[in-house]
């Protein structure tokens, strides 16, 4: 990894010398994945750029970074995450840029959720702790904090307030666009709440690929029964033993059908939903927004959509 940084540098110190230094008219924001980038394109409006390094249907998880994307750490007028380890990779890139850029971690108020091994997916192996001994204790954390729109309001608020320390000429701006972003927020809360209610309890179930819906399933009253992976999409996959525990949840949960995802598959959920005898339901947006015409091409957008999706597929036959 070291040698891969130092060739970040390097290229850094080229690209920064023939490229001009951004004026106050000529600010961007550098945002970590789609999703997130969208929430702060609702707070910064027009007159700010955004930049989001990991687009629609990608992985954020998996995501390597570009020297060019150093240069724009360098360069940003700020710089938002959402913390909770989720972008390690944007950590190194962002220390080895020598960046001065504020960065605003974007779960900074919220309360996490500590992954429980046992309850989603397999445990991480013991091939991976060279890599990832770095991450400490946050690596214990799960990061998908988005699922739960009350979380994303208090998201809008930390970015808001750091977005004005960065740029308080925009104070205003960003106070307004905020205010409004939130109030269809609300909305998005309560919808959601009222189209949960129309799901029998005993059907609110995920099975997903990877274990993205822990703080949706604890928002809106889901059992999260298992995941094909962990909470990272990255790691080893699930042992022929962790496979067969999951298949036996899954008959035993009675669920109808499991859910891929927009931004990653591998081919053992479809083993498993085989294994498992249960269909697998159309991709819900997790980890990254869809493309602009799709269903998915919004924060809110995907969450009315996954919403609508798990409330026809979990009611089955
Ligand atoms: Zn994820």
């Amino acid at each position: 990894m070291s040698r891969i940084i130092r060739f970040f540098v390097g290229f850094l110190v080229v690209l920064s010398s023939c490229t001009a230094a951004p004026t106050a008219s000529n600010r961007t924001v550098v945002v970590s994945f789609s999703v997130l980038g969208d929430i702060v394109e609702n707070v910064v409006g027009d007159a700010t750029t955004v930049k989001t390094f990991v687009g629609p249907d990608s992985d954020a998880h998996a995501y390597e970074p570009t020297p060019q994307d150093a240069v724009a750490l360098e360069q940003a007028t700020a710089v938002v995450t959402i913390g909770l380890g989720f972008e390690p990779w944007l950590d190194e890139i962002y220390a080895a840029s020598g960046s001065k850029s504020p960065v605003i971690v974007s779960s900074a108020a919220l309360k996490p959720i500590k992954v429980d091994p046992a309850a989603g997916g397999h445990a991480d192996e013991e091939g991976h702790a060279e890599e990832e001994a770095h991450a400490g204790d946050a690596e214990e954390l799960d990061p998908h904090v988005w699922h739960d729109a009350q979380n994303v309001i208090t998201m809008v608020e930390t970015i808001r307030d750091g977005l004005i320390a960065a740029m308080p000429d925009q104070a205003e701006t960003f106070r307004e666009n905020s205010t409004r972003y939130i109030a269809e927020l609300q909305q998005l809360d309560a919808e959601i709440v009222t189209m949960v209610d129309s799901i029998p309890a005993e059907r609110r179930k995920l099975v997903t690929n990877h274990d993205t819906f822990g703080y949706f399933a604890q928002r809106y009253g889901f059992v999260v029964v298992g995941t094909v992976l962990g909470v990272s999409t990255e790691g080893n996959d699930p042992s022929a033993t962790e496979i067969v525990a999951l298949t036996a949840a899954i008959r035993e949960s009675a669920v109808p059908t499991i859910f891929i995802e927009n931004m990653s598959n591998s081919s053992l959920i479809d083993n498993v939903a085989t294994e498992a005898g249960v269909t697998i339901a159309p991709a819900l947006y997790t980890d990254a927004l869809g493309s602009t015409d799709s269903d998915g091409s919004t924060y809110l957008n995907m969450m009315r959509y996954n919403v609508t999706t798990m409330k026809t597929a979990l009611q089955g036959k």
